[in-house]
């Protein structure tokens, strides 16, 4: 590994753009470390504040905790699950949680230093037992304790990032990205990452500016460091020097100033210059991002992950009445287009430590395969969605993920109608017409596409995944990510096969993958007969105003030549000339605005 020796001004550093945007700020190097208590004693007012992060660690942990519990009895490991039922046990002990309160506030110490004493009680006793069957149990017992400190610390430094931070790491979680957003950071820059993962899709959803892929950022950088993040250059540059300092405050005003010209566009229809109407709809990951639907002017929403539930929930086993209101926010959208609500989709990179447990975690338990075997999930997730689409009939179409064979699918329909029955004999109102579809995500199924086209209602096209697995490109893995792409001839070949069963039988084809974002792409979809759209609501402007500059014709003869193209070269052309015939397009209209 390169040694760095020396913090030179104006480095600059190429990656990827997982989120667009251009920031300048302070950089803050965070890494999830190693355990190191602090014995400092605190302040009385922050006693209070200490307890809380404690409980929050407790929340997470046991999140963590439940989910590999839930993953080790799908692997039929009784060793692992008896381990693992040990920590949870340890975990959820009331006296474990009532002394560590207790020595927070009688002794006015940190959490972690709470923690660690409060655990250590317990180990001298074991110890002093002398029971062998106990003392095999004490490394189960300090692994709860160090994944408990360590999450206290984790929210310490996460909860010190101040609004102008911008987090330098090796590579993020999902959860850390939504608690920096929350925090308020400007943006993340890290060594690893994929421009799909479900990391950079949060921070998409959570519009915070990401490059990933830098692989030296972290060592290259220190806290405090001056730090530019330009996603439209894919560069970070470290300690810009006083002339650079400057032509970045202009860039960025002249990027807040095309912003707002952006706006503009939000009120208008989204129809081709000769007409054509194009559905754009939002996907949304979070409660919060709902309002964003209404924001952005998207016609309804074309994807609802509920697999952000499982964040802030606590268990795998998501609570019913928690799964109800987080649908029921989602139909609070002013009009009364439609939503298409996704089953659980966890598993790949989506639950923090599983993918430890699995060779090839997106070859693995994910999806539907999870929720066949656990099927009071399942049931407890279908009787939510349930409930709710009847309180507003004909609105909800509900998208089955991670598909790859007919009897999964005829499987999970099958739960449905039973779901359904069971309600109206209680007389709970149902939607008679709820819409049932698959995510076009796995080759099997692009390649079945006309079978599975006569036993859905609708198909929803996911090229992240359709993607990485037609390519076998890690959609998270930096090293490849030259070789992820979703407009490779093969990939766009599915598409189209989609789309022509789609016609066949008369059924909507919609795309929601990172794809349908893309200006370029989003033309190339509708080129091949694709009319529903569904993004991250704050990219729609931008899609819509490419839309609006070029005739069905025009997006279609784009199509026709993507899908002759043999090499990514080729692909890269046609993009670089669409590219260049835009931004004429572009400088005309706004002439014509002006
Ligand atoms: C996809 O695979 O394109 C998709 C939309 O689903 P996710 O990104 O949640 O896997
Ligand atoms: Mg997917």
């Amino acid at each position: 590994m390169q040694e760095i020796k020396s913090y030179e001004p104006n480095t600059k550093l190429k990656g990827l753009a997982a989120v667009n945007g251009l920031v300048m700020g302070v950089s803050h190097i965070y890494s999830r470390g190693n355990i190191n208590i602090n014995p400092e004693p605190l302040d009385t007012g922050r006693i209070d504040e200490e307890i809380k992060k404690f409980e929050q660690a407790l929340e997470g942990v046991g999140m963590e905790m439940q989910s590999l519990t839930d993953f080790a009895s799908g692997l039929d490991d009784s060793d692992t699950e008896s381990i693992l039922q040990t920590q949870y046990e340890v975990l959820h002990d009331p006296e474990m949680k009532a002394s560590v309160i207790a020595l927070i506030r009688k002794k006015r110490i940190r959490a972690e230093k709470a923690i660690y004493d409060a655990f250590q009680k317990y180990i001298d006793l074991i110890k002093s037992s002398n029971k062998s069957f106990l003392i095999t149990r004490l490394s189960d017992l300090r692994d709860v304790r160090d994944r408990l400190i360590r999450s206290t610390q984790q929210l310490t430094v996460i909860s010190r990032f101040g609004k102008d931070a911008i987090i330098i790491t090796d590579e993020v979680s999902p959860l850390e990205v939504v608690a920096f957003a929350r925090n308020g950071v400007l943006g993340i820059i890290c060594n690893s990452g994929g421009l799909t993962s479900h990391a950079s899709i949060i921070a998409n959803a959570m519009g915070v500016p990401m490059i990933i892929g830098t692989h030296t950022a972290t060592r290259q950088a220190r806290t405090g460091d001056v730090v530019i993040l330009n996603g439209y250059e894919r560069e970070v540059i470290l300690r810009p020097d006083k002339e650079t300092t400057e032509l970045y405050k202009q860039e960025i005003n002249r990027h807040n100033e095309e912003e707002k010209l952006l706006r503009k566009v939000i009120n208008k229809p989204a129809e081709t210059l000769c007409g054509v109407q194009i559905s754009l709809q939002a996907n949304i990951d979070f409660a919060e991002e709902i309002l964003n639907v209404d924001k952005f002017r998207a016609e309804g929403i074309g994807l609802l992950r509920t697999d952000t539930l499982l964040m802030n929930s606590g268990t795998i086993g998501m609570d019913r009445k928690r799964q109800e209101l987080f649908c029921q926010n989602a139909f609070s959208i002013k009009d009364s287009s439609s939503i298409t609500i996704r089953l659980l989709d966890v598993g790949g990179d989506k639950l923090l430590d599983i993918k430890n447990q699995e060779a090839n975690p997106f070859l693995g338990w994910r999806g539907v395969r999870i929720l066949l075997d656990k099927r009071e999930l399942l049931r407890s997730q279908l009787e939510a969605i349930c409930r709710v689409a009847g309180q507003h009939p004909g609105r909800t179409r509900l998208l089955v993920p991670m598909v790859s064979t007919l009897d999964e699918f005829i499987e999970v329909k099958h739960e449905i109608e039973q779901t359904q029955h069971m309600l109206k004999c209680q007389n709970v109102p149902v939607d008679e017409k709820i819409r049932i579809g698959v995510m076009v995500e796995v080759p099997s199924v692009a390649i079945q596409i006309r079978l599975f086209a006569k036993h859905v209602d609708f198909l929803s096209i996911g090229t992240n995944d359709l993607t990485q697995y037609t390519l076998a490109v890690d959609r998270g893995n930096n090293l490849i990510s030259s070789l992820y792409q979703p407009l490779h001839p093969s990939v766009l070949t599915l598409i189209a096969m989609a789309v022509n069963a789609g016609k066949e039988n008369q059924i909507p084809v919609a795309v929601c993958g990172e794809l349908a974002s893309d200006p370029f792409a989003a033309q190339v979809l509708i080129g091949l007969g694709i009319y529903e759209l569904s993004m991250t609501p704050r990219l729609i402007p931008g899609v819509k105003q490419a839309i609006r500059l070029f005739t069905f014709d025009e997006m279609k003869k784009l199509a026709d030549n993507m899908l002759l193209c043999n090499t990514l070269k080729e692909i890269s052309k046609i993009r670089e000339e669409w590219e260049q015939q835009y931004s004429e397009k572009r400088s005309d209209e706004k002439k014509r605005q002006e």
